[in-house]
C-alpha cells in the first residue's frame, strides 16, 4: 500500500487501464458466456443500495421486503405461490444452498450420514464443488442419445444413501431440458428431495412456453420439485452477482440454520453472511422495467438468432451437434478438429468457449451478439476450411 493518499483522477486512470485489458461484451466477440451486459436501469439502482447488507435484514427490513417480493415474482414464474429462498450470489451458490437443505433434511428425517446425490454427467461444475463441500459423494447419470439426463439410469443409481437427485432445464453446454415430469415422478415416489437447475433456462423457459414454445414443464407444478435454481444475472439482465434459489417449503430452509447471535435475527440459513440488498433491488428493477412482455421479446429473439446461426452453419457445411432447445447452439466440422476451429476463431479476435460433453464449438446467444455479428462470425467461418 501507498504511504500516502493519491488523487482520485490518478487512481482511476490506472483502474481503466486495468479495464482496457478486460473483453467487452457490446464488441460482440464473447460467444460463451452465460452473462452479459445487465441493463442499464438495474446497474443504476443497483449503485443506490450499495450500503444495504441483508445478512442483517432487521436493519434493512425495507430491502428485505425487495428480496421478498423478487422471490415471490420469480415463484410466479415458477408455478408457485408461497416460495422461499434467497437472491444469492450466482448459481453455484443457490445450488450449493439447495443441496446443502438436501443433505440435512435427509440427515434430520432418515438418519442418513453418507450420503449420495444423483446428478446427470452434464450437470454444471458447482455440484462437484457443493459435494466436495458438504462431505457427499456424486454419482453419476448417464445421458441418453439426445444428450439429456437418461431416466432408467437416475433409478437404478437410487440407494438408501440418496439424498437428492437433480435435473437441469437449460444445460450449461448444449442448453438442453432434462426430462424434468419424469424425474419428479420418481423423487416423489422414492421420497427423494429433487432440485431442478434452471440457472440458465429459469429467466427464458417460462416466457418461450407462453409464446408458444414446445418446451417441457420444469417447475413447482410437479410435485416432486423441491427446489429451482435461477440466474438473474444470466437470461434476466441484472448486474452480477445475482442467484436466485427458491424453495418449496420453508422447512427447507429450517433445516439449515444457525443461531445468529448479535444480529437483528436469530437465524440464517444463507452461506453468506453479510450480503447485497443490492442484487436484490436491481432484480425487482429489471424485472419490473422488462415485464412479461419484455422477457419474453428478449427470449424471443435470442431464439431467433440461435436459429439464424444454426442455419447459416449448416449452409457452410458444419455439423450441429443438437437441435436447439434455448439459445445455445454447439457445432463442429466434419474435416477439421474443433479445437483448431477454436484457435483459428480466437486469432481472429473471438472468444469461444468449447464444449467436453460432446466436445464441440459452444455459442451462448445473449443479448450482447447481434445478428450483424453473427454475420461476421459465419464469414469467418467460410474461410477456416
Ligand atoms: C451458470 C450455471 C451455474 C453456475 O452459476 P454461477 O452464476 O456461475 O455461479 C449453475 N448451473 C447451470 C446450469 C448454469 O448454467
Amino acid at each position: 500500500m501507498d504511504e500516502k493518499p493519491i488523487d482520485k483522477d490518478i487512481i482511476l486512470n490506472e483502474l481503466l487501464e486495468f479495464h482496457k485489458l478486460d473483453y467487452d461484451y457490446a464488441d460482440g466477440r464473447i460467444l460463451g458466456s452465460m452473462c452479459t451486459e445487465a441493463h442499464p436501469f438495474a446497474k443504476e439502482v443497483f449503485c443506490k443500495f450499495l450500503d444495504t447488507n441483508l445478512g442483517d435484514p432487521g436493519l434493512f427490513k425495507g430491502t428485505k421486503q425487495i428480496e421478498n417480493e423478487v422471490i415471490k415474482s420469480i415463484g410466479e414464474l415458477l408455478s408457485i405461490d408461497e416460495p422461499y429462498g434467497h437472491i444469492v450470489t450466482g448459481g453455484t451458490e443457490a445450488n450449493l444452498m439447495a443441496i446443502r437443505a438436501a443433505r440435512n433434511h435427509a440427515r434430520k428425517y432418515k438418519g442418513i450420514v453418507d450420503g449420495e446425490i444423483i446428478i446427470p454427467a452434464s450437470a454444471h461444475f458447482s455440484f462437484k464443488k457443493a459435494a466436495d463441500m458438504l462431505n457427499l459423494n456424486i454419482v453419476e447419470a448417464e445421458l441418453d442419445d439426445n444428450y439429456k439426463i437418461d431416466v432408467d439410469s437416475v433409478k437404478s443409481l437410487i440407494s438408501d444413501k440418496t439424498v437428492a437427485i437433480v435435473a437441469i432445464a437449460g444445460t450449461t453446454e448444449l442448453g438442453l431440458i432434462d426430462p424434468i415430469e419424469e424425474i419428479s415422478k420418481i423423487a416423489f415416489e422414492n421420497n427423494i428431495y429433487f432440485h431442478v437447475d434452471a440457472a440458465f433456462g429459469g429467466f427464458s423457459i417460462p416466457f418461450l412456453r407462453d409464446l408458444g414454445y414446445d418446451l417441457p414443464v420444469f417447475d413447482f407444478s410437479l410435485p416432486g420439485v423441491c427446489s429451482i435454481t435461477v440466474d438473474p444475472h444470466k437470461m434476466g439482465l441484472a448486474p452480477i452477482p445475482a442467484g436466485g434459489i427458491l424453495f418449496r417449503e420453508e422447512e427447507y430452509l429450517e433445516v439449515m440454520a444457525v443461531d445468529s447471535p448479535y444480529l437483528t435475527v436469530k437465524t440464517q440459513s444463507t452461506i453468506v453472511g453479510t450480503r447485497l440488498g443490492a442484487s436484490s433491488a436491481a432484480t425487482y428493477a429489471v424485472m419490473k422495467y422488462f415485464g412479461k412482455e419484455g422477457y419474453s421479446k428478449l427470449a424471443n429473439e435470442m431464439m431467433e438468432n440461435t436459429h439464424f446461426l444454426k442455419e447459416g452453419l449448416k449452409e457452410l457445411g458444419y455439423d450441429v451437434v443438437c437441435e436447439p432447445e434455448l439459445n445455445i447452439v454447439a457445432f463442429n466440422h466434419p474435416d477439421v478438429e474443433t479445437n483448431l476451429i477454436a484457435q483459428k476463431l480466437e486469432k481472429l479476435g473471438w472468444k469461444v468457449s468449447v464444449a467436453k460433453c460432446p466436445v464441440a464449438i459452444r455459442i451462448v446467444l445473449m443479448n450482447h451478439i447481434k445478428k450483424n455479428h453473427l454475420k461476421e462470425l459465419l464469414e469467418d467461418l467460410k474461410e477456416i476450411y
